[in-house]
């Protein structure tokens, strides 16, 4: 089973193709079970994303192109909700979907994953950011909202990183997205950074391994020649730290799968 459930759409304003694209995209790439999960609407950061206003027809369009192609490819229907505490709102995270992913994007609203406020991190206390964005993931986590957690360790992608081992750090947020029986992705939009490596790392993952997580894959399509990037090396990567299966959501339940 190939499966990618982390996938945008031009609805976000820093995607391209149309839906039908990424589908075709993901035929092309022979993906089974293929997850729209575009960028959910929030009152912070709004022209990254789609709006309120535009939640039913990005909902409206994936159902119907998941009938469409019913005979061809399982479509999923998610969101990548930003977890930013007084920014949250019900209509997202009550939305009738298939599945939430959880992302951490910004540090005390400062969006540290953003090329502009790159200049952020030159005076920084890395050691003290990489501790306060894994804090934040595992609230993330305690709060029980979503899911899937989205690219685990998008703080390392600029390569900003703190002296040493940076296990430690990821602990907490572990034991928290263990105990709160969340899934994990295995995102492919890190090798498309200056980072050059896929979220999280195989250390990470192998801890994650250890606490019984299960994973799922994620391309991170901004565009549908990035549907289903790097797949075979997202499997060899998960094989490595001792997977073999991978969830696939419907209606907010999980299933897993061979892959
Ligand atoms: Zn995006
Ligand atoms: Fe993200
Ligand atoms: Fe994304
Ligand atoms: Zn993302």
């Amino acid at each position: 089973m190939n499966i990618d459930l982390h996938n945008h759409t031009p609805l976000c304003n820093h995607a391209e193709g149309e839906p039908e694209e990424y589908i075709e995209a993901a035929l092309a790439r022979g993906i089974d079970i293929f997850g729209f999960a575009d960028h959910a609407p929030m009152d912070f950061d709004p022209n990254y994303r789609m709006y309120f206003e535009e939640m039913e027809e990005y909902e409206t369009e994936v159902r119907e192109l998941a009938r469409r192609y019913e005979d061809r490819i399982t479509i999923r229907l998610g969101y990548e909700v930003d977890y930013l505490p007084g920014y949250m709102d019900e209509r997202v995270l009550n939305a009738e979907v298939d599945y939430l992913i959880g992302s951490v994007h910004f540090i005390d609203e400062w969006g540290f994953d953003n090329p502009e406020f790159i200049g952020h991190y030159e005076n920084a206390d890395l050691n003290k950011i990489w501790r306060e964005y894994f804090a934040a993931v595992e609230a993330m986590a305690d709060s029980h909202l979503f899911d899937i957690v989205g690219h685990l360790d998008l703080i390392k992608v600029f390569n900003y990183r703190p002296e040493g081992d940076i296990r430690p750090l990821a602990e907490g947020a572990l034991d928290a997205i263990a105990a709160a029986g969340m899934t994990l992705e295995l995102n492919a939009a890190g090798w498309r950074k200056p980072v050059a490596e896929a979220y999280p790392s195989l250390d990470l993952l192998r801890m994650a391994h250890d606490r019984k997580i299960p994973i799922t894959f994620a391309s991170d399509a901004h565009k549908p020649e990035q549907v289903g990037y790097k797949m075979e090396e997202l499997h060899a990567l998960a094989k490595a730290a001792g997977y073999r299966e991978a969830a696939d959501f419907r209606n907010r339940e999980r299933r897993l799968l061979k892959f």
